[in-house]
């Protein structure tokens, strides 16, 4: 991000894509261009926390994919998955065609950044990817991850469809709003709750899932009470438990990981 409207991810070929309607805007190949302030949202979201964290990108109707808000609703999300509450994605549509948007300005842009390195879409990005905006004529998916990597896939459900990986950029040349770290801690404490669970291997099915420990788990409600401890009083259970590795022998049917 050296000159005001530097690529952060290269140009690549456009493919299939000129058959579509949408493409008489963008004569070279569609980039998708974020405001520096949406940019800089997304970026503090991100950098809050060791988990994904999702959203929608904001556009003007004769700019589809200009992001200029980074928006949230209310979302669980681990370090592999962010997954929205639905009654949150409704009262987000509703407000938005309150304020006279259509769906392509809003609910076409999927923004979620990834805690490690890698920006690659995972096998449960694609799943949403098709599940949510499968029947939208086009729609974007877009990574950010931790280590800045950037990955943006325009796709076209409609004609012969198609997709094509897309350049980004930050644009300056438009005005912009100053940034709002207040609002946006607020925001990001009300929306974005991290799902508290472990791994655990299905002896039967040889599968990975994730035990919920915000129910009655007897292992979640033992963290809630380590964590409630002195440090003292926390080191010598801990200093205990150390001392008799009979505890840590498999005897049940589960397997932890
Ligand atoms: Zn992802």
């Amino acid at each position: 991000m050296t000159s005001p409207k530097s690529a952060l991810f290269p140009r690549t070929q456009r493919q299939g894509l000129q058959a579509n309607g949408f493409m008489d805007e963008y004569e070279d190949t569609p980039v998708l261009r974020f405001s520096p302030t949406a940019w800089a949202k997304l970026l503090y979201f991100r950098d809050k926390t060791d988990n994904e964290v999702g959203g929608f990108g904001i556009t003007d109707p004769d700019d589809l994919l200009f992001v200029k808000e980074f928006v949230t609703v209310k979302q669980k999300v681990s370090c592999v998955s962010v997954c929205f509450d639905d009654n949150a994605v409704a009262d987000y549509f509703d407000e938005q065609v309150d304020f006279g948007r259509k769906p392509e300005q809003f609910a076409r842009c999927w923004l979620h950044t990834h805690p490690g390195g890698c920006a690659g879409p995972s096998g449960t990005d694609e799943d949403t990817f098709k599940r949510a905006f499968g029947a939208c004529h086009w729609a974007v998916m877009f990574i950010l991850s931790q280590d800045n990597q950037i990955y943006a896939r325009l796709r076209f459900n409609v004609g012969p469809c198609g997709e094509v990986l897309i350049p980004v950029e930050v644009d300056y040349n438009s005005p912009f709003e100053a940034s709002d770290q207040n609002q946006w801690k607020t925001e990001y404490e009300n929306n974005v709750k991290p799902e508290r669970h472990r791994p655990t291997v299905d002896k039967d099915e040889k599968d990975f899932g994730y035990v919920d420990l915000d129910g009655d788990d007897p292992i979640g409600g033992f963290i809630d009470e380590l964590e409630e401890m002195d440090y003292e009083e926390r080191m010598l259970l801990i200093e205990e438990i150390a001392q008799r590795p009979d505890l840590l022998e498999q005897d049940s049917e589960e397997v932890l990981i």
